[in-house]
Order: structure tokens, then sequence, then C-alpha cells
């Protein structure tokens, strides 16, 4: 899987890419980058790649020009085998608070392309022509609206990447949030007890039936109190067996 983050300031995810697991996968191989700056393609003098709304209005806008060159780069460098041929996985991903909500679930459908494409935005955003011409998603990752894309690109790449195979264990990824409808359980570590407050008996108990239990029950429960929705969701995706039931009814119940 290759990233090419398209960007007028590389150095923010630029630091993701050199640390923890992300360099880790880097290095094995299992995941490539590059970063683009879009200023490298603006042709004044002054490296230009903003101007003012057509229409009025405040701020300023990226100019199409420097950014349909920056595409055109990446469209090269992957080339158009890969791109547009019948087999190719790629997309190119406008991250854009106006764009659909950025979930695990499309993480996971994300993850299997070959080729990821992220153009970041600045000031009220991209010239429009762009999107119509080059972009295959337009992602929010929510609802609310940050100064420039670098960090949402980031967000969208760090959950996509670990997804990748090979980069964290199947296992770990199983009973995560979200992994199949649900929240995570909760999680201790030693000391046995801390400031007072001891560990759950059952974690100390090495009954690995009880354990399973206790945990699927604290999910429905932790995912009730603060995602109902997700428990709506679940149930009617199937996701939630007859031992399920059983629980949230003990749980609203109690
Ligand atoms: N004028 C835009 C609007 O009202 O939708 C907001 C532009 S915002 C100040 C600048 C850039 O930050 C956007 O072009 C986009 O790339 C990025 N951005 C801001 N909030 C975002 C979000 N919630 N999700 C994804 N990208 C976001």
């Amino acid at each position: 899987m290759k990233f090419h983050v398209l960007t007028l300031f590389p150095e923010i995810p630029r630091a993701f890419f050199e640390s923890s697991i992300m360099a880790k996968a880097v290095q094995k191989g299992i995941i490539a980058y590059d970063l683009v700056n879009i200023r490298d393609y603006a042709f004044d003098k002054h490296k230009t790649c903003d101007d003012n709304p057509y229409g009025g209005g405040a701020g300023m806008l990226m100019m199409p020009e420097p950014l349909n060159l920056a595409l055109k780069s990446v469209r090269d460098k992957i080339g158009r085998k890969n791109w547009s041929g019948k087999n190719a996985k790629k997309k190119v991903i406008y991250v854009t608070p106006s764009g659909k909500p950025f979930t695990q679930k499309l993480a996971q459908e994300l993850s299997q392309e070959d080729n990821l494409v992220l153009i970041c935005g600045r000031y009220e955003g991209i010239d429009n022509r762009i999107i119509d011409t080059w972009v295959d998603e337009e992602i929010s990752i929510g609802d609310y609206v940050l100064s420039s894309g670098e960090i949402a690109a980031t967000v969208i790449i760090d959950a996509v990447y670990r997804l990748v195979d090979g980069v964290i264990s199947s296992e770990s990824l199983e009973e995560e949030s979200y992994s199949d409808g649900l929240l995570e359980y909760p999680q201790y570590t030693r000391p046995e007890v801390f400031e007072g407050k001891g560990v759950p008996d059952v974690l100390l108990s090495g009954h690995h039936e009880n354990i399973r239990k206790w945990r699927l029950k604290m999910r429905l429960a932790k995912t009730l109190r603060v995602r109902p929705d997700l428990v709506c969701e679940a149930r009617k995706n199937g996701l939630l067996n007859a031992e399920a039931e059983r629980m949230i009814e003990e749980i609203t119940t109690q």
C-alpha cells in the first residue's frame, strides 16, 4: 500500500510517517509513502497556490493549476495501468468537512487499495473542478472544521495502514472497538491494585469462558451507555446473537 499525500505542509504528515509502528511498516516495505509539495507545482515566482473565490466571500481558495500538475505527477509515478487499468486499486481522496463520514468500515475498505492519493486542503478549500476531474471520494473525519487537511489525511492514513496485512496481528484487530459493531471492553495491566482500586476478579481467575462472557457483557454495557445507536446498527446487521441479546436484557433491567 502506498500513500501519496498532496499538501502545502509536508512536514505535518512526515512526522507521522517517520514515527513508531508506521516507521517499522515502512522499513519492512509493507507501507510506502510519497509527500508531494503542491507548492513545487506553482508557476509564478512567488509560488502562489491560492486566489480569491469567484462570486466573492471571505477567504482564499487553492488554485486548480498547481494541484492539477501535482496530481498528474502522482499519476505518472503510479503509472496509467495502476491508475485506471482494469485491475487498478487506487482511490483519490479529498479530505473535506463536507465529505462522507470516515468510519472503521470505510478504513477497512480503503485498506484493500494499492494506492491512496490524499489531497489536503487549506484556506477555504480547493477549486471544485479538481474534485470533478480527479476525486473518487470526499471524506470528512468529523462534524467540525479544521484549519487544514493534513491532520485529517493523517487520521485516515493511521486508521487505514494498521489494517493492511502484516502491520498488526489480526488477533489484536479482532476485538477492537468497531471491529464487530461494538466498543471495546475495559482493560487492565499490572499492578493488581492501583491507588486502592483492584482489577475485576474474573480477569485474575484464569477461566477463559467466564472472561469471554464478562468481556462481551462489558462491551455491550459500554456500547449501550455511550453509543446506543451502534447497538441498533449491530442488531440490524445480524451481529448480535442470542447470548448477546440475553446480556442486553440483563443490563437494561438491572
Ligand atoms: N470552507 C470549507 C467548508 O466550509 O467546508 C472549510 C475549509 S477548512 C478551513 C480547510 C481545509 O481543511 C479543507 O479544505 C479540508 O481539506 C480540511 N478539513 C477541515 N475540516 C475537515 C474535516 N472535518 N474533515 C476533513 N478535512 C477537513
